[in-house]
């Protein structure tokens, strides 16, 4: 496994790799590396035959008083991790690297912001989708892969590839959880023993809530109702909790086809996010 952490460099690596006749699966991520991000790999590690991994933590999807200064890095840790993962290269770019001058223009999303993170952080998906756009050009892979954990995330980025006509194809991998439900996350580690053993409630709650559609319940308002209840039982603070069409994300009383349901929640240090997505008419997630 090599690490590079110029784009020249990284486009060598890909280009010998193409010039060989293998395709290439990458793996945007911030690091601190989990098992979901092992998951994105080891999938793209079966359906191509080359594998780049990128960690950058990308400061233009911070807010100005959200958490860039703190977010967890371990460099040395990822490097076992992605080697044992199987990944080829390590994209390992510096800010200035990404960002040598102010960027003179950026990717406005203009649909699908209006709700959920994008509307309680203003501004995070302009910078999702910038980072995105960039790393895609420069490794420029046969397929990219994202968690279904930032579903959101997963949905924006779908639309720039198609909105773009970025010939990369977008594979969305399951969320990978703890044991005990807790979606697994680089922010995990901000969580008091407390609220770590609380914090499961978030799945559970959403499952009831999928449950019930399930079970025939169709009116998002009652939905919603049962959600909040939930978890308003909760020692920390709903920053959102909403059930959608997916992967659309508009706002309908009546449910059908495919729905998600999503919080962000914030503890004292950490504001976790998860979702569930069922399909009414399959009747499964
Ligand atoms: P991050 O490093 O948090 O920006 O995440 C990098 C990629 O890993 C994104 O596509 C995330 O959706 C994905 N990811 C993060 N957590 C999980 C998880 N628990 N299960 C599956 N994918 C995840």
């Amino acid at each position: 496994m090599k690490v590079v952490e110029t784009i020249k460099a990284v486009r060598n690596e890909v280009i010998a790799a193409k010039q060989t006749g293998f395709s290439i699966g990458f793996v945007p991520t911030m690091g601190y590396l989990h098992e979901g991000h092992v998951s994105l790999i080891e999938a793209a590690r079966k359906d191509h035959d080359f594998v780049v991994l990128s960690i950058f933590v990308n400061p233009l999807q911070f807010g100005p008083n959200e958490d860039l200064d703190r977010y967890p890095r371990d460099f040395q840790r990822d490097e076992k991790i992605a080697q044992k993962a199987g990944v080829d290269v390590i994209f390992y770019p510096s800010v200035h690297e990404m960002y040598p001058t102010n960027m003179p223009m950026s990717i406005h999303v203009t649909s699908g912001v209006d709700v959920l993170c994008g509307s309680s952080r203003p501004g995070h998906f302009d910078g999702v989708a910038t980072v995105v756009m960039k790393l895609l050009q420069i490794v420029q892979p046969n397929e990219a892969y994202f968690g279904q954990k930032d579903a959101q995330q997963l949905a924006i980025i779908m639309n720039m590839v198609e909105a773009f006509n970025v010939p990369v194809n977008i594979h969305g991998c399951p969320t990978v959880r703890e044991e005990d439900g807790l979606a697994k996350s680089s922010r995990n580690v901000y969580l008091t023993n407390e609220d770590r053993a609380e914090a499961p409630f978030l799945y559970e709650a959403l499952k009831e809530g999928a449950n019930l559609i399930l079970s025939g319940e169709t009116r998002r308002s009652v939905i919603l109702a049962e959600l909040e209840n939930r978890l308003g039982t909760g020692s920390g603070r709903i920053d959102y909790v909403d059930v959608l069409r997916y992967p659309s994300l508009e706002q309908s009383e009546q449910l059908s086809g495919k729905v998600i349901l999503a919080v962000a929640y914030f503890y004292k240090n950490a504001r976790l996010i998860d979702n569930y997505i069922v399909d009414i008419q399959e009747g499964e997630k």
